[in-house]
């Protein structure tokens, strides 16, 4: 029996790690799922190899089978463990230069990723979509994650952006000149085994001049060109885009992610129903700008700016929602003013904050995140066959979102 309560008294998160261990039961006081906004008590998980084998219901504690070892949390609740569907692992949220700079030097950038790694786990995220750097540390970092040198949450890398030299995102990737070159980029970042493509369809959304976005850097050819030939490699894309041009250009593409999309019409909106395009919009970067010392880097015209932009955003979120788009939790973690993992509940609370119920806005941080992902037949529920990702909330996270403040157990 692993003794959590000491544990839970410090109020720290008891972290297991599902691989090391054969098999395992999880007795917890409720299990809580956020596709049905069912709550169950007296549920058992049997865990085996890493996946959940079966689900107990009426369990009793007499029915616990001699030998096994059996994590009992009466007082948690369990949720499917958190998904970030947008995290730049290579930069920290605090000091962007310092950032850079360490990525040519492999022992600095490792000890910041390893903070930035830990503070996801904190947080009780198991899975993260990176959206790439110039230095590949989301891709490297994954490796290491793979041959376990690395403690961390499941890392879903892109390397490097694909953007338009000379435009926003050199901290991204090269820079490509022409569709020759991106499909070159395309096959060499293939050829390094990431996951995703990034496209940097435009600039990004100005503090100081309402409404004004930085530029589009691809024709819609260019975009279609680079979409096909990603897709027909395998690799899904996710696109950065965000104006509603932007938004237009990569649902016409045919991209596979729409990420973070300020300032999107109701068309747009409507069309990626339609089509079955998700949408991660990344409200904290821009909402942070507004935390303690915003006046020391925003003028009052600015905040306002920021204000408006971001509180916009959270109206597209609900009609988005009332659409039936599929809406998925992304941070931007590392952007400037996002802290990886620490930030991930205040996206969470934006969401509410648009109007979505505590469900709905964890199917955004599970379910529908694995279904961005591409993950949805391994994580992302709690069901027989899928991957044993859980966390532990104390509470009622449909009652309460705010329990997910504080996660106590996570199982990764
Ligand atoms: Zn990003």
């Amino acid at each position: 029996m692993i003794e959590v309560k000491r544990v839970l008294k410090n109020n720290r998160l008891t972290k297991l790690r599902c691989s090391d261990r054969s098999e395992l039961i999880i007795v917890p006081g409720h299990v809580a799922d956020p596709d049905t906004s069912m709550l169950l008590s007296r549920t058992a998980l049997f865990i085996q190899k890493g996946r959940i084998a079966r689900i107990q219901t009426d369990f009793h504690t007499n029915q616990i089978p001699p030998g096994l070892e059996v994590v009992s949390l009466p007082e948690l609740t369990i949720l499917p463990a958190l998904i970030d569907c947008h995290v730049h692992v290579a930069l920290d949220g605090v000091d962007f230069a310092a950032a850079v700079k360490r990525w040519s030097d492999s022992f600095a950038w490792l000890e910041h990723v390893k903070a930035n790694l830990e503070h996801s786990l904190e947080s009780g995220l198991a899975t993260i979509r990176d959206g790439g750097d110039n230095g590949m540390v989301g891709l490297r970092t994954r490796k290491l994650l793979e041959k376990g040198e690395l403690e961390g949450p499941r890392i879903l890398a892109c390397g490097q952006g694909i953007g338009k030299a000379g435009k926003y995102g050199s901290f991204l990737g090269p820079g490509i000149s022409n569709v020759g070159e991106a499909c070159q980029l395309i096959d060499a970042l293939k050829e390094q085994g990431v996951d995703w493509l990034k496209i940097l369809i435009s600039g990004i959304v100005s503090f100081k001049d309402y409404g004004k976005i930085g530029a589009v850097q691809f024709t819609q050819t260019e975009l279609n060109i680079m979409t096909k030939y990603a897709h027909d490699l395998g690799l899904p894309v996710m696109a950065h885009a965000s104006s509603d041009e932007a938004v237009r250009l990569g649902i016409k593409a045919g991209v596979d992610t729409m990420e973070h999309g300020y300032f999107v019409s109701a068309k747009s909106l409507a069309d990626m129903a339609e089509k079955g395009i998700p949408w991660v919009p990344t409200v904290v970067p821009v909402a942070n700008q507004l935390e303690a010392h915003a006046h020391l880097y925003h003028s009052p015209e600015s905040q306002e700016i920021i204000k408006r932009t971001y509180e916009l955003q959270l109206k597209k979120i609900n009609e988005a929602q009332s659409l039936g788009v599929s809406l998925g939790i992304g941070t931007d973690a590392g952007a400037g003013g996002v802290v990886h993992g620490y930030d991930y509940f205040r996206e969470l609370e934006l969401f509410a904050q648009a109007g979505l119920s505590p469900s709905e806005v964890l199917r955004a941080a599970t379910s529908t995140a694995a279904q961005i992902c591409g993950l949805q037949e391994e994580i992302g529920r709690i069901e027989v066959g899928k991957k044993a990702l859980l966390i532990g909330v104390r509470g009622n996270p449909f009652q309460e979102l705010n329990v997910l403040r504080n996660v106590e157990f996570l199982l990764y």
